[in-house]
């Protein structure tokens, strides 16, 4: 049977950290580090994840400005907030919960955070650095989680053959980057991808980031695998991953339980790219 990876408690040990540098920057600098979190409308999941994530912060010492908008704001209303959010001392990084009305353009909203206050990781600019193999201090959250995940298993990334399913801007792409940048080889599957049981099956760390119910079954896994789930699929009222957990785990050597997994990881990383981006400011 694989052992389970607590994303909890690997989560809980990570938040301390944080809590500890939060106060470490208090005493240096004489203020908090600050977190703006900006929601638009009324999307009952984003409610919950803003919620979450404004009650992390507070665990940690993080300071954080909650800014809550209408579904019918302008955007260029938006844009002028994420400029004065910019500009402001006490705020070291700024999240624009997603998803943004649909008559919002949201690559050009998130364009314009400042690369140096991305908490989410997802600007062009930091995107482009993990691409470069280039040092940042902003990484996507979620994919940040996971490698931290993978390495509480105490396995050896490099050399090791990585199959990520999925090839999403948040999670797809940076986590295949971030392997690559561990020295795993790499390989990226989606919905064209023909025979994804025959690649699967070779990998020692496989990541699903699809979200579609039990995708991954025990057939599709190599015996001793890493196996992380991202996937976050809501039916009736219960959550569940891409990853057929009962069959995997008699096959894997580690795998993430959802929930339980990657979720609390995504928060503790969030937190953790904005104590960085302050004491870099
Ligand atoms: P996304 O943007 O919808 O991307 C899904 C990817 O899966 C796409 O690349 C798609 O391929 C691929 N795909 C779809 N069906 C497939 C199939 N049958 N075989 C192989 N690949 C297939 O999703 P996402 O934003 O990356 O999120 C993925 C899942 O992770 C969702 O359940 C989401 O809720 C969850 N999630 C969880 C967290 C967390 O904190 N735990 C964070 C982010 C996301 P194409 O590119 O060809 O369409």
């Amino acid at each position: 049977m694989a052992e389970i990876i607590d994303g909890k408690a690997v989560a809980a040990e990570i938040k301390q950290k944080i809590k500890e540098r939060a106060e470490r920057f208090l005493a240096l600098r004489g203020r908090r580090v600050g977190l703006a979190v900006v929601k638009v409308g009324e999307d009952p999941a984003s409610a919950v994840y803003v919620r979450n994530k404004i009650k992390a912060c507070e665990q940690c010492g993080i300071a954080s400005s909650a800014f809550y908008f209408d579904a019918d704001i302008e955007q260029s209303k938006l844009i002028e907030l994420i400029h004065t959010l910019n500009a402001d001392a006490n705020i070291d990084g700024i999240l624009v919960q997603l998803p943004l009305p649909k008559h919002m353009d949201e690559r050009a909203v998130l364009a314009e955070i400042s690369p140096e206050k991305d908490a989410d990781g997802f600007h062009a600019v930091n995107a482009g650095r993990l691409f470069l193999g280039e040092k940042t201090r902003f990484v996507a959250c979620t994919p940040r989680g996971i490698m931290e995940l993978i390495r509480s298993t105490g396995t050896e990334i490099a050399g090791k053959r990585a199959v990520v399913i999925g090839r999403s801007n948040i999670v797809g792409k940076p986590i295949a980057m971030l392997l690559l940048a561990a020295d795993a080889t790499v390989t990226v599957c989606h919905s064209k991808t023909k025979d994804l049981k025959e690649i699967t099956k070779t990998a020692d760390i496989l990541v699903a980031a699809v979200g579609k119910p039990k995708l991954v079954t025990a057939d599709m896994v190599k015996r001793g695998a890493v196996v992380i789930d991202v996937g976050m699929n809501r039916a009736d009222g219960t959550l569940c991953g891409d990853v057929d957990f009962d069959g995997v785990s008699k096959v894997a050597g580690h795998i993430t339980p959802v929930p339980g997994g990657v979720g609390p990881m995504t928060i503790a990383m969030l937190l953790q790219n904005t104590v960085d981006g302050a004491f870099d400011e």
